[in-house]
């Protein structure tokens, strides 16, 4: 069958924005990321943004309803979103994904797997530069030099990152893995190793979207 509705689940930083990018110009399809649409709102100041933006700085879980609506609106606002679309982010609870089957069923589900120790090694290793801003990942944890501009200005934000992501990590075991059970029921799960490199992991990708 052809794939056109394409759901991508992972905890926080198994890569999901790279696959996200990687799916899209794949299945050539609308993609929206629920995290990146969120920032928007609260950038714009909306109503949603207003009373998402308290839960997101608790590092909690933006309630079902308020994420539903705005899920929604993003798939009624177009009509070609009828014929496809890839979802980054959501759901993210059981009551999303039954929700979700009301308006528009999946045809595939992809789910990073990667472990947590992986996942904490991946954000320790993370720096940000302050000449140029890039995020990037260093080899060793003395490097300082920024692999994009070469200015010796790499600095890390690990222990606030660290803390936040054990929060995430935390609520996406508890709220999110039971949608493992629930897509593997319909026989529309995939699940493919995330620790391997992201070029391996894109391939996968390719390989059950041409398979499915
Ligand atoms: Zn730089």
């Amino acid at each position: 069958m052809t794939v056109s509705r394409v759901l991508l689940l992972g905890p926080p930083a198994s890569g999901k924005g790279t696959q996200a990018r990687h799916l899209t110009a794949l299945v050539n399809v609308p993609c929206l990321g629920t995290g990146k649409l969120l920032r928007s709102e609260i950038e714009k100041g909306t109503e949603v943004g207003k009373q998402a933006e308290q839960f997101i700085s608790n590092g909690e879980y933006v309630p079902d309803q308020l994420i539903m609506d705005m899920v929604k609106s993003w798939l009624n606002e177009d009509p070609q979103k009828s014929d496809g679309w890839l979802l980054d982010g959501f759901p993210r609870t059981l009551p999303q994904a039954e929700a979700l089957q009301e308006i528009s069923q999946p045809d595939l589900v992809i789910a990073l797997d990667v472990p947590k120790e992986n996942l904490e090694r991946r954000i320790l290793m993370r720096r940000e530069c302050s000449s140029c801003h890039s995020t990037v990942a260093v080899e060793n944890s003395e490097q300082v030099e920024c692999p994009v501009c070469n200015a010796e200005t790499l600095t890390s934000r690990s222990d606030d990152a660290i803390e936040s992501f054990k929060v995430r990590y935390a609520n996406y075991k508890e709220l999110t893995t039971p949608l493992f059970d629930y897509y593997t029921a319909k026989g529309i799960l995939r699940n493919i190793d995330g620790t391997q490199s992201p070029d391996k992991v894109s391939a996968e990708i390719d390989q059950i979207i041409n398979q499915f």
